[in-house]
């Protein structure tokens, strides 16, 4: 990886931390502030439950006034009916009495409720006391934390705040101006290129634009603009339609229908991978950029099989392992899938391998020499 490229991915994490921690930061008076609130609730209900036994205490007097006014007149009718001189008039008198005699109890009735009642209401502002005691106790521990988590916070933040300047000051000004647009508007910058796929967006890369991203150039996603690295540690075993990696290299069939073969030099494109297909008597050949996958020319169709139709492709390659069929290469269009193009330059380093160990042992037979040893 570029330094650049590195310093990029360290700016990314710390920009990732830096937001985190401030938000952490930010998060954490608001959840001291909401237990405050919830205390100041419990103390407006305690509040409430005073005020409330006070008013019935008030109550509960204005009662008990009522009843001693009752019984004063009660005992002032009593004094008059001894002196009346009718009949009506004494009736009228009891009459007095039994209506005060009556309100007496009412009254009485009332004071009996409230005492019934102030039963609940000590009830309810003991559990009030309680639990304010219990609130202000826990309040005094989440301010200790929220402290504590908070110095902790802005110490790594400081240090965060430290590695991302120092990130920051190895990327050249272009670079970084492109990062902090991506960031502003995407929320990150800069994203992993893993299975040709960009992990920011999610969407497939071009083969070309992926093997530039593994061979440590800065090339930008398509579709979403973040700067694009590679990290082999990332990277999963490719699928391997040819050879998986084992001590003996499956030796292509040299009567096989279909055949791929490495050349260094083709023409003036540089090093290519050559396909061959025979079908229905004749010969299709394609040719592609041993680099990139990218397919150069047309295909061309031949009479005879391909050892016939296209003999002048073959001196001076090497015979490489790959069965897809004329199906896939036509879905593959202009552009060989990554996996493939792995899979035949794996293949083409175990061949060279094989033919170095050969001549090593002093053996003839050599990969590159096949095709004419063969013919
Ligand atoms: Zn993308």
């Amino acid at each position: 990886m570029l330094p650049e490229v590195q310093n990029l991915v360290e700016l990314q994490q710390a920009d990732r931390e830096i937001l985190r921690l401030k938000e952490e930061i930010a998060a954490l008076p608001k959840r001291v502030t909401a237990i405050e609130q919830k205390l100041a609730g419990t103390k407006a209900g305690l509040e409430a439950a005073k005020a409330a036994i006070k008013t019935d205490e008030a109550a509960r007097r204005k009662y008990e006034t009522a009843i001693q006014d009752l019984q004063g007149k009660i005992s002032k009718y009593r004094d008059q009916s001894l002196e009346v001189k009718t009949n009506e008039q004494y009736k009228a008198l009891l009459h007095e009495i039994q209506f005060a005699e009556r309100d007496i109890r009412a009254n009485e009735d009332k004071i009996l409720e409230l005492m019934v009642n102030a039963e609940a209401r000590e009830k309810d502002v003991k559990a009030a006391e309680l639990e304010l005691k219990e609130e202000a106790a826990e309040i005094e521990k989440e301010k200790a934390d929220a402290r504590e988590r908070t110095a902790e916070d802005e110490k790594q933040l400081s240090e965060w705040d430290a590695r991302r300047e120092k990130a920051r000051a190895g990327v050249s000004p272009d670079l970084l101006q492109h990062y902090d647009r991506v960031t502003k508007y995407r929320g990150s910058g800069i994203a992993e290129a893993r299975d040709q796929k960009c992990m920011g967006c999610q969407v497939m890369l071009r083969p070309q634009t992926f093997n530039e991203v593994r061979t440590g150039e800065i090339v930008k996603c398509d579709s979403c603009q973040r700067i694009l690295y590679y990290d082999p540690a990332n990277e999963k075993p490719a699928a391997a339609p040819v050879s998986t990696p084992r001590r003996h290299r499956a030796r292509p069939k040299f009567d096989a229908t279909k055949a791929w073969y490495y050349r260094a030099e083709y023409e003036d494109n540089g090093e290519v991978f050559l396909n061959f297909i025979n079908a229905d008597g004749n010969s299709t050949r394609r040719i592609y950029d041993a680099h990139t996958g990218r397919k150069l020319g047309v295909t061309l169709m031949r009479e005879g099989e391909y050892r016939l139709g296209f003999p002048e492709d073959l001196p001076g390659t090497i015979r490489l392992n790959g069965s897809w069929s004329e199906d896939q290469l036509e879905e593959w269009g202009d552009e060989l899938p990554t996996v493939v193009l792995e899979a035949l330059r794996r293949d083409l380093d175990l061949a060279r391998a094989e033919a170095a160990s050969k001549q090593h042992r002093g053996s003839e037979e050599s990969v590159a020499s096949e095709h004419s040893a063969a013919s």
